[in-house]
């Protein structure tokens, strides 16, 4: 039912790009395939992730938040790894196969900039040319990381076209990346895209579920979690949490904003090279994603996303801006951590759904941390 070591997710996926790009997408999946097995590859980017990053994150027991809200709760701490999001696992892993095909530069898109500051961080580690597009009405919203990406080195370009947000951004990478294919390496930030993207970015984030599953084993006497949810935007931080118990009795819960329920829609279609689902109008016209996190702002999701809502191994479920609010607060309150608001989407899930989850033990994948977000939510509790 679908290979996805060969861009297939049931029926969800493939490689929709022009043709101009089809031997990049070919030479990067045979790339990734030879190093993903190569031992010496492997003890490279597990060196970069304990001794640059951070890893192994921690798991937290959350004894104030699971007596507030009546179920168990333990985060997977992917905050507290370097740049403050689970991103930058996928951005080494991504910098050191451009490093071995021999590329010299990275170009990226980003969103809230959380993507783009990742691939900026790389690229002033490994010495490359960096290029970040994003979109004009990100780059006026998020000039914290506008100056970030460019401290580390990195040109940021607005893209000025449609609705100058994220999906926009992706558009122009992507037709930079045909004009200097030869020189430069697509760092694309989500298990969206072509293949080899959605396989390659979750194997990347795969490291989250493994060590997830061995400190949960220890916490729980060899057990597993009741639930593993995860936020989802593009899907890459829950298709790695994920993986660690994709062959687990695990309930699998994807957390989208309501103002961007690509899987609540479940309208399948063809985005940045791969069929999966996504907000479209009744032309087929890519429909603007809008949540409070910038983040979480994509109106489509990876194809393995679309393929576990399809066939019901994982539920995707929406929350709203107003409730996501209020789950920021509680976790800050309870635990004295501030998440990011995109991971403040899963707290507010576990709010929600308290009387369901009674007496289960809930695994979160606490994605990232909430200094980026703290302004914004002083101008909203002002
Ligand atoms: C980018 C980001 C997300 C959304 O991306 P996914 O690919 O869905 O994981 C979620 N949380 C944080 C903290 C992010 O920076």
């Amino acid at each position: 039912m679908g290979d996805p070591e060969q861009g297939r997710f049931g029926e969800f996926g493939g490689m929709f790009v022009p043709e101009t790009l089809v031997p990049a997408c070919q030479q990067l999946d045979a790339a990734f395939r030879e190093a993903w097995i190569d031992p010496a590859f492997r003890a490279e980017l597990t060196d970069l992730l304990n001794n640059y990053a951070g890893r192994p994150s921690a798991l937290t027991e959350c004894s104030n938040l699971s007596e507030e809200l009546g179920c168990r709760v333990l985060l997977k701490r992917e905050d507290l790894n370097h740049t403050g999001s689970h991103k930058i696992n996928n951005v080494l892993g991504q910098a050191l196969l451009a490093r071995r095909m021999g590329k010299t530069s990275l170009v990226a898109e980003t969103g809230a900039g959380q993507h783009g500051v990742a691939t900026a961080t790389a690229a002033a580690l490994f010495d490359m040319d960096c290029v970040v597009y994003m979109g004009a009405v990100d780059i006026e919203r998020q000039k914290l990381n506008v100056f970030r990406m460019q401290l580390l080195g990195t040109e940021v370009r607005s893209a000025e076209s449609g609705s100058r947000t994220l999906k926009d951004a992706v558009n122009e990478a992507m037709r930079h990346w045909v004009a200097v294919v030869e020189t430069t390496h697509y760092c694309l930030g989500s298990v969206m895209g072509p293949h080899p993207y959605p396989w390659m970015v979750r194997e990347f984030h795969r490291v989250i579920g493994d060590e997830a599953r061995q400190q949960c084993a220890a916490v729980l006497d060899g057990g597993i979690p009741d639930v593993v949810a995860a936020c989802v935007g593009g899907g890459s931080n829950a298709a790695g949490i994920f993986a660690g118990f994709a062959d687990s009795d695990a309930r699998l819960v994807g957390v989208e904003p309501a103002g961007g329920a690509a899987v609540g829609r479940a309208v399948p279609g063809i985005v940045h090279g791969s069929h999966s689902y996504l907000m479209q109008d009744e032309w087929g016209q890519v429909l603007e994603a809008e949540s409070i996190s910038a983040g979480l702002d994509y109106p489509g999701i990876g194809p393995e996303h679309a393929h576990l809502a399809a066939t019901g191994r994982a539920d995707y479920i929406p929350v709203t801006d107003a409730e996501v609010v209020d789950a920021f607060q509680l976790l800050s309150r309870t635990e004295g951590i501030i998440p990011a608001l995109e991971s403040a989407h899963v707290i507010a899930w576990l709010s929600k759904a308290r009387h369901e989850l009674k007496g289960q033990t809930v695994l979160v994948n606490l994605s990232g941390r909430g200094d980026k977000d703290v302004a914004q939510m002083m101008d909203i509790l002002k």
